[in-house]
């Protein structure tokens, strides 16, 4: 039997680990993190009906997802910078959407609880594979294990470690940076804002701009402040954020002629905040199959947030490989076949991230998004 060792126990990494499991073919996860720190990490991420969601009924969990996925989380508002409203979704009616959101430590949370500990290893740093002559590959860790094995799969996320053995194509920053906060227990302690944001995400756009809040599944706000900006504007614009109140009074200043309201997300703020380049990988990357080694998730085609897609592909993808594994033979072609189909479905969903990252952070703003929703949505009408 082939040996399998996934690096990464991201989303994509648990998903694949799981859907093998279910058919009888064994593998293992490197994770670098605890087992703690995967529980915790991340915001809300919704989970789409052709994609994740599909994911999840190969790995057994659709059920269990439904029970605790926050169909209120698909509520929206999009405003420009004085309030006004472009687009308000509000589902009053109870009805279960196609894009449910979850917390993605819950998510991780609920694949780990279904795989066999025996199948991941946690506090394991991946440092190198070395190709060997039949095709396998030797890997090193951090921690001085090493283990040989027929196929690795690198679920490593945006900066992964074995890309480099596929293709020379690296992350580029895209132009974006952002500043996380948090409000914790918003519903009680911020009434006024959590009454304003609504229970799902709230979009403001103006000036190349953006506030962009969600509802995450313990009750606190996570807000992204979002800038056009150099790749160090980070590191060089003398904001800081170990400093909270002289940050807040300086990301004030940066939004000054917004609503009180909107600037509300940065008064309420807790003390840490976290700074947050946007990288995408060229959108359309391809490489030639080679034995014994593939990508899936970030690793094989990193995107922007903004068409919802990364954790969503990331699983597809799971999906699709564990599904070619299972039915093929032949390891080589199970590859082969996935990284097609793989790549065929990802480059579109890159190519419009990426033209909506674009959108958002246009002078149109507000307006150019919400009429990307209409036409968005006139399409699906089209296709049902
Ligand atoms: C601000 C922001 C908002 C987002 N919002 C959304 C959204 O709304 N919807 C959506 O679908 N997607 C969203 N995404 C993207 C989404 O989070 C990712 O696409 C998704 O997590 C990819 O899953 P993955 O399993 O491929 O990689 P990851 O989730 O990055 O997991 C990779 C795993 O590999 C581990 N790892 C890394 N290096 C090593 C190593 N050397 N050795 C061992 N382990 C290692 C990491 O610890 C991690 O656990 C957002 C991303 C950002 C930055």
């Amino acid at each position: 039997m082939n040996r399998i060792a996934i690096i990464g126990g991201g989303p994509g990494g648990l998903t694949l680990a799981l859907i093998l499991q279910r058919h009888g073919i064994d593998s293992v996860i490197y994770e670098r993190e605890s087992a703690e720190s995967i529980r915790d990490r991340g915001g809300s991420l919704d989970l789409h009906k052709d994609s994740g969601q599909l994911a999840l009924k190969e790995a057994g969990l659709l059920e269990a997802f439904h029970k605790i996925a926050r169909y209120e989380g698909e509520d929206l508002l999009l405003v420009d910078k004085h309030g006004t409203v472009y687009r308000k979704e509000v589902d009053e009616t109870g009805k279960e959407g196609d894009r449910p959101e979850i917390d993605r430590g819950d998510l991780c949370e609920l694949l780990l609880h279904a795989l066999d500990p025996q199948r991941i290893r946690f506090g394991y740093k991946f440092i190198e594979a070395i190709p060997l002559a039949d095709g396998k590959h030797e890997l090193h860790f951090e921690n001085g294990h090493v283990d040989t094995v027929d196929l690795v799969v690198g679920a490593d996320g945006a900066f992964s470690k074995l890309r480099p053995l596929l293709t020379d194509a690296s992350v580029e920053y895209s132009g974006l940076s952002m500043v996380e906060l948090n409000i914790e227990d918003a519903a009680n302690r911020h009434p006024d804002l959590f009454s304003f944001n609504g229970r799902g995400s709230m979009i403001a756009l103006s000036d190349n701009k953006g506030i962009l809040a969600q509802v995450n599944g313990d009750g606190r706000i996570r807000v992204y402040l979002s800038f056009r900006a150099d790749r160090d504007w980070v590191d060089t614009n003398g904001i800081p954020l170990d400093k909270p109140q002289v940050a807040k009074q300086a990301f004030l200043k940066l939004f000054d002629d917004w609503d009180e309201m909107l600037k509300n997300y940065i008064r309420y703020a807790e003390d840490k905040m976290v700074t947050r380049r946007i990288y995408m990988l060229p959108i359309g990357l391809t490489w030639e199959s080679r034995i014994g080694i593939t990508l899936l998730g970030d690793a094989a085609h990193l995107m922007s947030p903004f068409m919802g897609e990364g954790v969503n592909l990331a699983m597809l993808d799971a999906s699709v490989l564990a599904l070619s594994l299972v039915q093929n033979g032949d390891l080589e072609e199970s590859i082969r076949s996935y990284e097609q189909k793989m790549f065929e479905y990802s480059s579109p969903m890159a190519e419009m991230s990426d033209d909506n990252l674009k959108l958002f952070f246009a002078d149109t703003g507000a307006s150019g998004v919400r009429d990307w929703f209409d036409q968005f949505e006139q399409g699906h009408q089209e296709e049902d």
